[in-house]
């Protein structure tokens, strides 16, 4: 039977990507070796990391001269502390948006390094939605936000108004509509959610921000190393880039990020159409702050919970169960999430009505 992955991450990817990254695995570009056996310095992994970094510049329609594309390992709960070690200097200060366990987790690491106000936050409503009012002080080195909160359902739909330049944690949402990239100072973005298989981290760093701090940075933590190495400085991980690579190559292949954002408020649509008319659910994200990608939902009976669950594995939809801190459902319709795979879902949460409302 055929399966709809609705998993947070790592997630679904486009089946013309596994096929053709299994084809790899077997032989990559007829150097009669596995891509998993082929050295990083090799000129075919070379090329095909270049064609990575040229599809983000593309894709996003990003600055060469002035942004650098890096893939890195340590995830993205690296970059929490990576963003701090390399821009905020021991006296500065960053401002960070709190709108969940991510924004969190950033908002600890980056204390170790300079202060840091958390200007908004969402936690009194157990973060269902994104913050609109507050006030971001003038002196600070950056404004971080998590842009799209993959627990709690929520994304930012417009960027933080302010003047400072943007750290991002897009890991959930890359890629799913255009960004404006030209605001921000970092952007950095697990692969495992909307991008690739898990193991690699894509960092998008404006280089004029670099080189100001004043601190040792040990190497290995130094955006510049990886710049001046181009992602090279030690073993990349070479296969999931690769995956990524072909998922981008897929996303230009079908109309790019605007093309994606036209799909994926569709897909959300259809399922929070469903959400709020069926009497037997409801969504737990505030309407003007749900996320096209991860959407959260309760039954407002927990006896419906179960049934619900097991009718959804018989249709072949998985991953529905919602995060312990949320519960419930979570659907997450990232770019490769197909209407079918959706209509299948709502299809089950009317037939759940059917039997039970
Ligand atoms: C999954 C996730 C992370 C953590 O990513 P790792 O690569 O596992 O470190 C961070 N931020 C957001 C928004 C996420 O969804």
């Amino acid at each position: 039977m055929k399966k709809y992955n609705f998993y947070a991450g790592p997630a679904i990817l486009p089946d013309p990507v596994i096929k053709e990254a299994a084809e790899a695995v077997n032989e990559f570009a007829g150097t009669g070796l596995s891509i998993l056996e082929l050295s990083h310095r090799s000129k075919e992994i070379v090329a095909m990391m270049d064609e990575a970094e040229q599809h983000v510049y593309d894709l996003l329609d990003i600055d060469k001269d002035s942004y650098s594309i890096l893939f890195l390992t340590g995830g993205a709960s690296s970059q929490f502390f990576m963003t701090a070690i390399n821009v905020l200097d021991k006296d500065a200060k960053a401002a960070y948006i709190d709108t969940g366990s991510w924004s969190t987790k950033a908002i600890k690491e980056a204390k170790h390094f300079g202060e840091v106000e958390v200007v908004a936050s969402s936690k009194n409503r157990n973060y269902c939605y994104i913050p609109k009012s507050y006030t971001i002080p003038e002196d600070v080195t950056y404004v971080h936000y998590t842009s799209n909160n993959t627990i709690f359902g929520t994304e930012f739909h417009q960027l933080p108004e302010t003047s400072i330049p943007l750290v991002s944690d897009m890991s959930s949402n890359i890629f799913s509509r255009p960004m404006d990239v030209s605001r921000h100072a970092i952007l950095y973005a697990g692969a495992q959610k909307n991008l690739g298989p898990a193991g690699v981290t894509m960092v998008i760093v404006r280089n004029d921000i670099l080189g100001k701090v004043n601190r040792a940075i040990p190497t290995m933590l130094n955006y510049q190393t990886h710049i001046t190495k181009k992602s090279s400085f030690n073993t990349p991980p070479v296969f999931p880039i690769y995956v990524s690579m072909l998922t981008m190559r897929w996303l230009k292949a079908n109309g790019g990020v605007s093309a994606m954002e036209k799909k994926n408020i569709e897909k959300a649509n259809i399922l929070y159409n469903e959400i709020d008319r069926n009497p037997l659910f409801y969504g737990t994200a505030d309407n003007e702050d749900r996320s096209r990608m991860n959407v959260c939902f309760l039954a407002r009976d927990e006896a419906h919970e179960a049934p619900f669950l097991e009718m959804c594995l018989e249709a072949g939809c998985m991953g529905v169960k919602g995060h312990r801190s949320v519960g419930g459902f979570r659907a997450s319709i990232y770019n490769a999430m197909s209407m079918e795979g959706v209509q299948i879902l709502v299809d089950v949460m009317k037939e759940l009505e059917r039997i039970h409302g």
